[in-house]
C-alpha cells in the first residue's frame, strides 16, 4: 500500500513540477512519518525514500538509530529552545526556525559540537494565529540577524498553508513565499541562500509544486491517516 501511494504521489509530483516557473528546482518528496511505526518507514525506505520528516524531537531521536544512516532527517515541527541540544548534528535540515533566540541556541549547540546546521525560515504567509512562523514583512530583518551566526546556514523558506478543501485557494500563499525568496535572493546576504522552498502537504502539494516548491511534505498521502489517540 505504501509503495503504491509513493508511486502515485511521485507521478503527480513530477507532472505538477513540470509546470513550475523557470529557474526553480524540481520538487522532491519528503515522507512525513510522524506517529507512524518504524516498519512503515522501512517500507518507504525500501521503495526508495531517503527524505523523512518528523515534527517532534523526541520521536525523531527515537527513530534515527532504527533507520539506515543514509536517511536525510527533516525536522518540520516547531522547535523549542530547550530541545535544541538533542537535535543539533542529527538533522539534514531544520524547516521551522522563526526567531533569533532559537537560531542563537542552535548556534551555541553547533559550536559546542563543532558542526554546521542547515535551516529554513518558517514564514506564516497566511497570517494564521494558530501557526508559528515569522510574517512576510518581518522575514528579511530576521534573516539578516540569523545570517550572523557562523554555524547556522539559511537555505531557504518554509510555510504551512491553511487547511483547505480546495488546494487552489493556497496558490496565492505559495506564490507569496516564492516572491519572498526572490526578494531575499536579490539582497545578496552573506551566509544566506534561497535555493529551498518547502511548501505543500497531502492536500495541496501539486499546486505547491507548480509554484516552485523544492520540497513537498506528504504524510497522509503516503502513510494514511494519523490516529493520535492510539499512537501517542
Ligand atoms: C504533519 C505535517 C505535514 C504532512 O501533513 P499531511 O497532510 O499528512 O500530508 C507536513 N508539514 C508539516 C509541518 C506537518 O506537521
Amino acid at each position: 500500500m505504501i509503495s503504491e501511494n509513493i508511486k502515485e504521489v511521485e507521478t503527480r509530483l513530477s507532472a505538477a513540477s513540470a509546470k513550475r516557473p523557470d529557474g526553480f528546482a524540481e520538487a522532491k518528496l519528503i515522507a512525513v512519518s510522524k506517529t507512524k511505526p518504524i516498519e512503515m518507514l522501512k517500507e518507504a525506505y525500501d521503495f526508495g525514500c531517503r527524505d523523512f520528516g518528523e515534527n517532534k524531537v523526541q520521536e525523531l531521536c527515537d527513530k534515527i538509530p532504527q533507520m539506515p544512516d543514509d536517511v536525510r532527517w527533516h525536522l518540520i515541527g516547531h522547535l523549542q529552545t530547550n530541545k535544541v541540544k538533542y537535535i543539533v548534528g542529527k538533522t539534514y535540515l531544520i524547516h521551522s526556525v522563526d526567531s533569533v533566540k532559537l537560531a542563537g541556541e542552535i548556534q551555541k549547540e553547533a559550536e559546542k559540537k563543532q558542526c554546521d546546521v542547515d535551516i529554513l525560515i518558517e514564514v506564516n504567509v497566511a497570517q494564521e494565529d494558530s501557526k508559528f512562523g515569522v510574517s512576510v514583512t518581518q522575514a528579511p530583518a530576521l534573516i539578516r540577524e540569523i545570517s550572523q551566526f557562523p554555524r547556522v546556514h539559511i537555505k531557504g523558506l518554509m510555510t504551512i498553508a491553511p487547511y483547505t478543501e480546495d488546494a487552489e485557494t493556497n496558490r496565492v500563499f505559495f506564490r507569496q513565499l516564492r516572491d519572498l525568496s526572490v526578494d531575499i535572493t536579490s539582497k545578496n546576504i552573506d551566509n544566506v541562500s534561497m535555493n529551498v522552498l518547502s511548501m505543500g502537504m497531502t492536500g495541496d502539494y501539486e499546486v505547491a509544486a507548480q509554484e516552485g516548491a523544492s520540497y513537498v511534505r506528504v504524510g497522509t498521502g503516503i502513510f494514511g491517516e494519523r490516529n493520535y489517540a492510539v499512537t501517542l
